[in-house]
């Protein structure tokens, strides 16, 4: 049997000339286009590679000694390929036979569904058990996931079945451009259930929402962006293997902690005799004991000091009696200025460390200037004293800046 089913698309002979086939393509091309005739989308698509095919002589040749089977290899690019010859083949004319492998359809797996879940630094320490509730699509009971009363489904028109709808539009005569959306009847599923026999639990839509609750089991030391999964927890789908729930934890910041992997890290403020004369100060854990630090006279804390209680970090996930450790960075809060008279001064003075001695240099070239605050990113204070500020962009390393910073 031979192959006319293109000729037959165009109304033409199999020995027709270039100008009637351009003639009747034409013809049908305004006839059935989508614009004037929006039900015929696939009755122009069709006529388009019929002309795609009939009006380029060596496709023609091909076409006419080896048939649509013979034009598998040269699919025109912008006629959507696969889909739209198995559309073509599908008409009928090579029943039975699939050139693209068969329709049978992979149990694929849906797409997961992700959750972030808020969780205090409490909860990562101590572990949780938690209750989510989320909602989800399960396969509609009533028709086991049919959609439909009778267990029948019909093939969407307007897709045909295919899921994708192809619009075409004329450029010029010979030239259509194609746009593909998602079938806006079937929204893809390429079926259609008749009005009267759509499923009333679910309304044809084979799936119906449930709320569901899952039960979260945050573990000690879990940490922020780890994934819980619910395998096959996810939203079920007709032939499909449903996705899974993923918990992904997300900590909420810490007023104290900061968490650094299995260590915790704190900020703690002293007063500078603290620094100097020692201090005692309570630490209130994450799960709720009171830690002594205790800290003796005369080992001098200095601003920027990190020191280390070992054991009092966060638990190691799936080991959860080893823990990191809990490091302090101290800052050390200066008096303020005139917080005491000349006499306890003097008086300090002779008890600290003693000063540099200062010589004054000789001849006339000494110069008595004003020694002023120093605020960065103060544009007037830039141009004088430049001296202060090193050569480094950022401009605070000079010594007598970094006092004026404590
Ligand atoms: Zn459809
Ligand atoms: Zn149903």
């Amino acid at each position: 049997m031979e192959d006319n089913k293109l000729y037959d698309i165009l109304e033409v002979d199999r020995n027709a000339s270039d100008n009637e086939i351009k003639k009747q393509y034409r013809k049908l091309a305004k006839e059935f286009h989508p614009d004037k005739n929006p039900e015929s989308g696939d009755k122009f698509k069709e006529i388009s590679y019929a002309y795609e095919v009939l009006s380029d002589p060596k496709k023609r040749a091909t076409y006419d000694q080896y048939g649509l089977k013979g034009m598998q290899e040269g699919i025109p690019e912008g006629f959507g390929g696969e889909d739209f010859l198995s559309h073509l083949f599908g008409g009928g004319l090579f029943t039975g036979f699939n050139p693209f492998g068969g329709s049978s359809k992979r149990r694929q797996k849906g797409e997961d569904t992700v959750h972030p879940f808020k969780v205090s630094l409490e909860e990562l320490y101590n572990g949780k058990e938690a209750k989510l509730q989320l909602s989800k699509n399960v396969i509609c009971n009533t028709c086991k996931g049919k959609g439909s009363k009778s267990g029948k489904t019909e093939k969407c028109r307007t897709c045909k079945g295919h899921g994708i709808k192809v619009t075409f539009h004329e450029l010029a005569p010979g030239m259509a451009q194609q746009t593909q959306t998602t079938c806006p009847d079937c929204r893809g599923g390429g079926e259609y259930i008749k009005e009267s026999d759509r499923c009333g639990t679910c309304n044809g839509k084979k799936v119906c929402n449930e709320s569901k609750i899952l039960e979260v089991h945050i573990d000690k030391g879990m940490k922020e962006n780890q994934k819980i999964y619910f395998r096959g927890e996810g939203d079920q789908i007709p032939d499909m293997e449903p996705g899974d729930v993923v918990i992904i934890l997300q900590q909420k910041p810490h007023e104290k902690f900061k968490r650094n992997e299995d260590n915790l890290q704190l900020n703690h403020t002293i007063t500078l005799s603290e620094a100097l004369c020692g201090f005692t100060f309570v630490i209130h854990h994450l799960d709720g004991r009171d830690l002594l630090i205790k800290h003796p006279p005369g080992a001098v804390i200095q601003p920027g000091d990190v020191k280390v209680v070992e054991g009092e970090g966060m638990p190691r996930y799936k080991n959860p009696f080893e823990k990191g450790n809990l490091y302090i960075y101290f800052n050390i809060e200066f008096p303020h200025s005139h917080f005491t008279n000349e006499k306890n001064l003097k008086f300090l003075e002779s008890i600290l460390p003693e000063k540099p001695k200062f010589v004054m240099p000789s001849g006339e070239n000494v110069e008595m200037v004003d020694l002023l605050d120093f605020t960065p990113n103060d544009n007037s204070q830039t141009s004088g004293r430049e001296a202060y500020v090193s050569d480094d962009e950022d401009g605070v390393h000079g010594s007598g800046i970094q006092c004026a910073q404590q």
